[in-house]
């Protein structure tokens, strides 16, 4: 089942993903993310952990396709700090370009899928089937990962109030962003600022307001190393 569902957008050669990410190669960060199937976390494939066994892993071609199948974010390798949204090869015009409006926060001012498809020239019907035959999920479900990503960014970057990291990463709510950041991290987003303020002191350099906007690559220049206790131990057991 879950197999399948991976491979159903697979522009993604599952071989060539399993060399790149034994080599951790640089090259395929982005490009798609393992999932591991004896922990459920997914990475990206630069992961520093020791790499799971490859009858283990399954691979997704968006982050929001592995949080789909259950799989919650690597603590360590931080796949919200991959580099942005990749064009796919086979996806086409439409999709990429709703990628990147996805991205600049379509979706996060009011405006539905419907407005989404109607800026694209498609009913929305279409669109959404596109989305699942590339991307693994649903527009909504990349736009409300995307909110995630950038809120566990500001809360790793700077010491912004939770209040404050909810709108600047695009929820119209706190209630909404506590309960999508727990769905993805299984925890509150307070639990993962106290376990990054532990292991080093959490300096809010950034600006809110930039941080928002800014595509991934710029996010990731500014990641400090990522703390080294997180969950390593989940996948020492085979
Ligand atoms: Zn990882």
């Amino acid at each position: 089942m879950l197999r399948s569902i991976a491979m159903r957008h697979d522009a993604l050669d599952r071989r060539a993903c399993d060399r790149g990410r034994l080599a951790r190669d640089p090259r395929f960060d982005g490009r798609f993310f393992t999932g591991v199937l004896t922990t459920r976390i997914y990475c990206r494939p630069t992961c520093p952990v020791k790499p799971a066994r490859s009858r283990n892993v399954i691979f997704f071609a968006t982050a929001a396709a592995a949080e789909r199948a259950g799989f919650r974010p690597c603590l360590r390798c931080r796949p919200e700090a991959a580099p942005g949204t990749p064009a796919w090869r086979g996806a086409g015009a439409s999709v990429s370009r709703a990628l990147r409006l996805i991205e600049r926060g379509f979706l996060d001012d009011g405006r539905g899928v419907d407005d989404l498809a109607e800026a694209l020239g498609m009913t929305a019907r279409h669109l959404r089937r596109l989305f699942l035959r590339h991307a693994g999920a649903s527009p909504t479900a990349v736009a409300t990962t995307r909110r995630v990503q950038r809120a566990k960014t500001l809360i790793d970057e700077t010491a912004l109030p939770m209040s404050a990291v909810a709108f600047a990463a695009g929820f119209t709510s706190i209630r909404r962003f506590n309960a999508a950041f727990r769905a993805v991290y299984r925890r509150p987003p307070s639990a993962v600022r106290r376990r990054r303020a532990r292991g080093q002191s959490a300096t809010g350099t950034v600006a809110a307001r930039q941080m928002r906007r800014a595509p991934l690559s710029m996010l990731s220049a500014t990641n400090a190393a990522p703390p080294s206790s997180t969950h390593a131990t989940a996948y020492a057991a085979p």
